[in-house]
This record gives C-alpha cells, structure tokens and sequence, in this order.
C-alpha cells in the first residue's frame, strides 16, 4: 500500500518569514489529525528558516523548490543540497516544469540534480508532463517516457523507489484546466508500465506517483480515488490554509 503524499508548492510566494508563518499557523491546526498522508511544503528559500522553526514535532514536512548539482564553491545564486539537508529540509522538487520552460533546464540537469539529491538523502520529486502540443498531437506517452528515461538515467532500483514522480501535464498547471481524473490515471498506469519495462513490476507497485495541475478542493476526492494517483501536488490551493487543508483531507479520505 503506498501511502498518499500531497506537496504544497508556494513557488514566489509567501517568501517573506511573517506571511509563510501567517499561513502555518492557520494550517497546522487544520490538518493536525492527518494520519495517514505525507504532506510537505516548499516554501521559497527566504521562508525556510522560520518554516522549519514552525513546523517542528508536528506532521508537516518541509522541502526546497530546487537545488544546485554542486555542493559548493563558485556557483553564483545557487543553493547546494548541504545547505538544505542541515537547515532541516527532507524533500526537493526537482524538474518543476517552470524550471524546464522558463529557466531552461533539461532533462540532463534534473538527472544530476536527482542523483545528488539522494546521495544527500534529501527525497526528491521529480516533475514530468507535456506540454499542450503532445497532448494535442497524441505524443504524451512519447514524450513521457523521453523524460522519464532521461531525468531517471542510471538510477538503482532503490534510489527510484525513493524518488516521487509528480506528473503534472504543463496545460494544466496554474490555468484551472485539469486533467479528468481519467486522462490523469491512464498516465500514471503509462508510468508504472515504463518502470516495469526499465526496472521490475515490484518496483512500479512501490513508486508514489503524485498528479499535479489545478487540484482544488472541488476536484481532488475524485483525482485521489483513482487507483494510480498517490495524492499530488499543488500549486495555487496550497497558499490559503483552507483549501490545501480540504486536499490534505481528501487523500486523507482515499486511503482508507
Ligand atoms: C504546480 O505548480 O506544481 C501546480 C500543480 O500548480 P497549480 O496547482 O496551481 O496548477
């Protein structure tokens, strides 16, 4: 049974240490009966200091929204994962596709960055998706497993049953456009059959694969049930306690 995971992204949000503790102080009462979801927050690194104070002893994890492959040295802007693992993170988004559109990273970029951020044992999520070009043309597969064989190359058995894989298709993040709960599973079984072709079918039972783009209270229940969907990630819901807290609450529900 692999246990739901929802990640709340603030992305340039709430970087400023009074909002991000205004958020947590609403949220962590909300969702403090949640026993049987991993949730996590990445919070702009200006807010990770008082973040990580706040959310001591209770069930909220704390990760960064990227990191640099390189542990230190002349690398102007970038954070290493040392940094990260000693002020108390435990997850990384990695290959969000921001980073890959705006910022320009490739899949041979996350590759370097997931493989340091395990050696650092600092768990990563790694995001994948089309854009809205494959999807319109019938290449989402096509082009998901291009970055599913390039952004996990060289990865044992046991670093990708630590990896969370976040398929989030790049027409629905942040446009309120969402995958049907259909269209978003049959990805996720496209995923775990990759996995099996590449490593083995326990493996592919074990990998928690998040979907992510446009999860809101009103859609989440019916994302989560799916049999595939191990909880997700979620942009614009998580900045208000409310909503994220009615996600968390949802694939709380599901896991029953
Ligand atoms: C995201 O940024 O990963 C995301 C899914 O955003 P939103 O929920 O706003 O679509």
């Amino acid at each position: 049974m692999r246990r739901p995971i929802i990640g709340g992204n603030w992305k340039m949000n709430k970087g400023l240490p009074f909002e991000a503790a205004d958020m947590l102080k609403k949220l962590i009462p909300l969702v403090k009966n949640i026993n049987n979801v991993d949730i996590v927050i990445t919070p702009p690194y200006t807010a990770l200091i008082p973040v990580i104070e706040l959310t001591k002893n209770t069930n909220i994890m704390i990760g960064a929204q990227n990191m640099y492959f390189e542990e230190k040295g002349a690398f102007t802007g970038e954070i290493s994962p040392i940094f990260l693992k000693e002020l108390g993170c435990s997850y990384v988004i990695l290959g969000h596709s921001e980073r890959r559109n705006i910022l320009k990273e490739t899949d041979e970029i996350v590759n370097k960055k997931l493989k340091k951020a395990l050696n650092f044992n600092l768990n990563p999520i790694v995001c994948i998706g089309e854009h809205l070009n494959e999807r319109e043309t019938n290449k989402t597969k096509e082009f998901i497993e291009k970055q599913f064989r390039l952004s996990f190359k060289d990865l044992s058995d046991e670093e990708l049953r630590k990896t969370v894989i976040a398929y989030e298709p790049i027409w629905a993040i942040g446009t309120g456009r969402t995958a049907t709960p259909e269209q978003a599973e049959e990805i996720h079984i496209f995923i775990r059959e990759l996995i099996t072709k590449v490593y083995n079918s326990k493996t592919a039972k074990a990998v928690r694969i998040q979907y992510g783009g446009s999860i809101k209270p009103s859609n989440a229940k019916d994302i989560f049930k799916k049999e595939n969907i191990d909880g997700g990630l979620v942009g614009g819901a998580s900045l208000q306690a409310e909503s994220f807290s009615a996600i968390i609450e949802a694939a709380n529900n599901s896991s029953f």
